[in-house]
Order: C-alpha cells, then structure tokens, then sequence
C-alpha cells in the first residue's frame, strides 16, 4: 500500500541539455513507482515520438482551450518557440493515490509551481561544468546554429537559477544521478 502522507511532488529542472530527459527516461525504465508527467506541447514529434508517451502532441487551438479551461498546473513557451504544460488532473489524482510523481519542467514552469505548490520538491540537475554543457548541447546536433545559440542563452539564465531550488544534483552519471533523484521522491526516505 503507498503511503499517502509520504509521496510527494517532484519538480526536475535545469539547464537545456543537461540529461532531464535522459534522467527521466532513466526513471521511467528502472522505477515504475514513480509516475512521470505526460506534457501536453505545441512543437512537432520528433523522429521515435509517439502521442500519449513522450508529449500529447496537440495544435494551438487545443493549448489554448487547455489553458482557458485551467487545465494546466503550469505552462510556458520555451525557446521562444513551442508550448509546453502539465496537464493538472493526472497529477493530483497520482499524488491523492499517494504515488509519487515527478515533473520534468523548464525552469518557468519550476517557478509556476513552487507559487501553487511550495510543499513540492525542486531540484535542479547540474551539469558538472560549463565546457560539458556546450559539449552536451553542440554534440546532440539535433538544432541548426541559430537554435544553438538562443538554447546556450537560455542555458546561461537557467544555471544561475540553481540558488532558488531545494537541491541540486550534479548529472555525471546518469544512473547515479537518477538514484539520487528517486531517493528525494519520499519524505523520510523511500520505503523498505
Ligand atoms: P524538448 O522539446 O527538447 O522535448 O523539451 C524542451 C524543454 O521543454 C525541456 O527543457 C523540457 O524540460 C521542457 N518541458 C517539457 N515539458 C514541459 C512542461 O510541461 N512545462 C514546461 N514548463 N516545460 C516543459
């Protein structure tokens, strides 16, 4: 049986191409009892994307109807270009479950959050260096030079963000770094 009063809300962010998605991921495999956040996003699936497993892939109109009907704990536009939110419903109904749950967010949408729901957990993953950083952004060659530049920008901001979150883990290793994350996912510690 899950223990309502010991799950909580985790909040990941951090800097673009840190490895969030990869530490997610990571979590997805190894911890099933952790839920993770389906994001509703405006931006196109990228090659191996499916709907409904990685983003509910939707069109403007539909966001906007999302976001009017307040079915959104947080969104934002991130890179200057897509729509990106958590749908709300599925949240509190894992957290009332008392299963814990964990978002992985861009710093915008960390921010909405700790206004709605300061009693989460928000912890910002690290990369262990600047010349990493880049290394990791350039090497997954998935953008053109433009899109490098402004994603670099918005990495510049986000790292100076860390002081407002709870904890940061150091992504060096990914297993390494989503224990530790998944150890932060239950107060007091995770169950035996
Ligand atoms: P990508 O397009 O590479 O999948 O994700 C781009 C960025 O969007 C990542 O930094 C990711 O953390 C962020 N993101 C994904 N889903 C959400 C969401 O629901 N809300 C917010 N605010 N950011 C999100």
């Amino acid at each position: 049986m899950a223990d309502v009063d010991r799950a909580r809300l985790t909040v990941l962010a951090g800097p673009t191409a840190v490895g969030k998605g990869t530490v997610a991921a990571y979590v997805r495999e190894q911890h099933p009892e952790v839920w993770i956040s389906v994001s509703a996003t405006t931006r196109r699936p990228r090659p191996g994307e499916v709907d409904g497993v990685h983003y509910h892939f939707v069109d403007d109109p539909t966001f906007d109807t999302m976001v009017a009907e307040g079915a959104l704990l947080e969104w934002a536009v991130v890179h200057g270009a897509a729509r990106y939110g958590t749908p709300r419903g599925p949240v509190e109904e894992v957290l009332a479950e008392g299963r814990p749950a964990l978002l992985e967010i861009d710093l915008q949408g960390a921010r909405q959050v700790r206004a709605t729901m300061p009693e989460a957990c928000f912890v910002f993953l690290a990369p262990p260096s600047w010349e990493e950083l880049v290394r990791r952004l350039v090497g997954r060659g998935t953008e053109d030079a433009a899109e490098r530049e402004r994603r670099l920008a918005t990495a510049r901001e986000e790292l100076a963000a860390e002081r407002e979150f709870d904890v940061t883990i150091t992504n060096t290793e990914i297993p390494v770094a989503a224990e530790e994350l998944v150890a932060l996912m239950w107060r007091g510690g995770p169950p035996d």
